[in-house]
C-alpha cells in the first residue's frame, strides 16, 4: 500500500512561506500557504541584498535573470562623514568564487517572483488569514485564524516573519523583541543625474548613515539609519506624512554630500521602520512546529543576510525532512546544522548596527579613524557566509 502523502500549513507569504512550499513539493509534501493579508500589496518594502549564499538557493526556483531586470549593483563603497572613501567590497569575484555575485532587488518584486512561482506549481494560497491559535496532537496539527477558520494537517511552519504569531504562540515564555534604538528609513527617488550606477555608495555620516545606489532603470534606490531612543508604534509610522518625513529626513542629513538631499526631496516611495533584535531562542521546534526565516532568527538589516539566511533555511529543512524518518528527528537535525551559522551571521550584523549608531564628536573621530580597518575585516570575514550552499550541507 502506498504511504499518504505528508501535509503542511505555511503561514506567512513572504520570502520563506512560498520558497518553503516549492522545496516541500520536491521532497513530497505537499504544502498550502496561509497569509494575513487580504491583499499581498506589491508596492510595500523597499529593497534587501541577496548574497550567493541566497542566490543559490533562489535560482532552483526563479529565473535570475528575471529577477535583475529591476536591481542596483551589490558592490559597496565606503566614505566617512568627511566624504573621504574609506573602503570598497566588490563583488565580481564572486561570480566566480560562487557562482553568483551580490545583487540588490525590491522586497516586493522578489515576493512576487516567489509566490507566482508557487502558484504556478498549482501551490494554494489562501489570503486574509491571520493566524490566532494552533493545537496539536500526537497526529496532527491544527491552525485556527482570526477569520474563525481552521485548517488541518501533519506539520505546520512559521515562516511569519519578525513578529511571528507562531514563535508567541509556541513559545510564549520566549524573551521578547528589543527595539534597538535604531529606526531604517529607505526610499526611491527619480530626478536628474549622471551618477555611477556602479554600486552602492554608503556615508557614515554626522548624525546619521545613509546609502544610495542607481538601478539599472535610472532609478534612485536609498536607506538610511536614524538614532531613536523612542520606540515609534507602528501606525504612527504608517501614517507618517510624506513631506513631514522628509523634512525629518533633510534636517537629519543636513551638510551630507550629494546626492543626499536629492535623493531625499525628490523620493516618490519613502519607508521607515525600527530595527529589532530577537533575542536567540533556545529551540525552534515542538512537536509538529517549526519555525523558520525571520520567525526564528531574524537578523538586523546591517548585514544583508535577512533573505538569503531564510531562503537557506527553506532547502536545509525540506532536506532534513526527506531524509529523516519522525517529524522530531528532522527538526532537530535542522536545527543542529543551522543554528550556530545563523547566531553568529546576527552577531556580526548587531557589531556592524553599532558602528552606524550616532556617535558624539569624539567617538565620531576614533569611530573614522578606525573605520578602514574595521571595513577591510567585515569584508575579509564574509566570504565563509557566501560560500554555503544549503543543499550540500
Ligand atoms: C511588507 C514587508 C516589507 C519588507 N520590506 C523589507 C525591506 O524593504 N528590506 C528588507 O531588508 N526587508 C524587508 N522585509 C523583511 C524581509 O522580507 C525579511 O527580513 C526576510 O526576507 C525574511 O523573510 P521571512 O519570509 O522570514 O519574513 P517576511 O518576509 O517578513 O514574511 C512574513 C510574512 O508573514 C505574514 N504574516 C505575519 N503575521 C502573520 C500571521 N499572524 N498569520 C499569517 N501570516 C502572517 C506577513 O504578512 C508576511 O507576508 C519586509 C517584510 C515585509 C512583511
Amino acid at each position: 500500500m502506498q504511504a499518504q502523502q505528508q501535509t503542511a500549513l505555511i503561514i506567512g507569504c513572504g520570502i520563506a512561506g512560498p520558497a518553503l512550499a516549492l522545496a516541500l513539493q520536491r521532497v513530497g509534501i505537499s504544502a498550502a500557504i496561509y497569509e494575513a493579508q487580504e491583499t499581498i500589496d506589491d508596492s510595500k518594502g523597499v529593497f534587501l541584498g541577496i548574497t550567493p549564499n541566497g542566490l543559490h538557493v533562489l535560482s532552483q526556483f526563479i529565473s535570475l535573470d528575471e529577477l535583475a531586470a529591476d536591481h542596483t549593483s551589490g558592490n559597496i563603497r565606503f566614505y566617512n562623514a568627511k566624504n573621504k572613501w574609506i573602503g570598497t567590497i566588490d563583488t565580481a569575484y564572486q561570480q566566480k568564487k560562487f557562482g553568483a555575485a551580490t545583487v540588490q532587488v525590491k522586497r516586493a518584486a522578489l515576493n512576487k517572483a516567489l509566490r507566482v512561482a508557487a502558484l504556478q506549481k498549482g501551490i494554494l494560497l489562501h489570503t486574509g488569514k491571520k493566524l490566532a491559535a494552533i493545537n496539536q496532537t500526537n497526529q496532527k496539527v491544527t491552525a485556527s485564524f482570526t477569520d474563525g477558520s481552521v485548517a488541518e494537517a501533519d506539520l505546520l511552519f512559521g515562516c511569519d516573519g519578525i513578529h511571528s504569531a507562531t514563535r508567541k504562540i509556541i513559545f510564549p515564555d520566549a524573551a521578547p523583541m528589543k527595539y534597538t534604538d535604531l529606526l531604517s528609513g529607505g526610499g526611491y527617488s527619480r530626478f536628474d543625474n549622471n551618477l555611477p550606477a556602479d554600486a552602492i555608495h554608503m556615508t557614515f555620516g554626522k548624525k546619521a548613515f545613509f546609502a544610495w545606489a542607481v538601478s539599472n532603470r535610472n532609478e534612485l534606490w536609498w536607506f538610511n539609519n536614524i538614532a531613536s531612543e523612542k520606540e515609534p508604534g507602528r501606525s504612527e509610522i504608517s501614517s507618517a506624512e510624506m513631506e513631514a518625513l522628509k523634512n525629518k529626513l533633510l534636517q537629519l542629513h543636513a551638510g551630507d554630500p550629494y546626492p543626499v538631499e536629492q535623493c531625499i526631496r525628490s523620493a516618490h516611495h519613502i519607508e521607515l521602520y525600527p530595527v529589532y533584535e530577537i533575542p536567540f531562542l533556545q529551540q525552534w521546534y515542538t512537536g509538529r512546529v517549526c519555525l523558520l526565516g525571520d520567525a526564528a532568527h531574524a537578523t538586523s538589516p546591517h548585514i544583508g543576510q535577512g533573505a538569503s539566511l531564510a531562503l537557506e533555511d527553506v532547502v536545509v529543512l525540506s532536506n532534513c525532512l526527506r531524509d529523516n524518518a519522525g517529524v522530531t528527528n528532522a527538526f532537530q537535525q535542522f536545527q543542529q546544522k543551522r543554528k550556530e551559522r545563523v547566531e553568529l551571521i546576527v552577531k556580526q550584523a548587531r557589531k556592524i548596527g553599532d558602528v552606524k549608531a550616532v556617535p558624539n564628536r569624539v567617538q565620531r573621530f576614533f569611530r573614522d579613524l578606525l573605520l578602514r580597518v574595521f571595513v577591510k575585516k567585515e569584508i575579509k570575514k564574509m566570504d565563509w557566509v557566501y560560500a554555503y550552499k544549503a543543499d550540500q550541507v
